[in-house]
């Protein structure tokens, strides 16, 4: 975790918190939001989104949007519990967490950031509640 934070110092930011209040992490999310990427809905189980979550923390400060998926708050918080008990790296920890809600509901497994055309008709028919 402290090359973690080496490379957010260098950044300029104090903490991951001052981070995530920042311009920067503000525009990568307006990004996301805008691009195909986003659906409104959690990537894992489709209920509304409301975490934006990085599959890797690797390119911090410069994120590509494939390494961020959409969350709901429950699938978020499953998936950094599931990463500290089996000590796995977030990007395959999140991937196999995702391919695991979708098999136990029956979509085709893809890896993150992409949606199979179950997926989206799924989607497509759920009702996206704003606010
Ligand atoms: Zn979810
Ligand atoms: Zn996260």
């Amino acid at each position: 975790m402290s090359a973690f934070r080496d490379r957010l110092r260098r950044l300029g930011y104090a903490s991951y918190s001052d981070y995530l209040a920042g311009q920067h992490w503000h525009d990568v999310r307006r990004r996301f939001y805008a691009s195909k990427l986003y659906k409104g809905r959690c990537h894992a189980c489709l209920a509304p989104a409301q975490n934006v979550h990085h599959l890797t923390y690797a390119r911090i400060g410069h994120e590509r949007l494939t390494d961020l998926v959409a969350l709901c708050s429950d699938c978020h918080s499953k998936v950094h519990s599931l990463e500290r008990e089996r000590g796995q790296r977030l990007a395959s920890v999140t991937r196999e967490y995702i391919r695991e809600r979708w098999h136990r509901d029956g979509t085709r497994p893809r890896g993150a950031g992409q949606w199979s055309k179950r997926e989206q008709r799924r989607h497509a028919a759920v009702k996206v509640r704003t606010a």
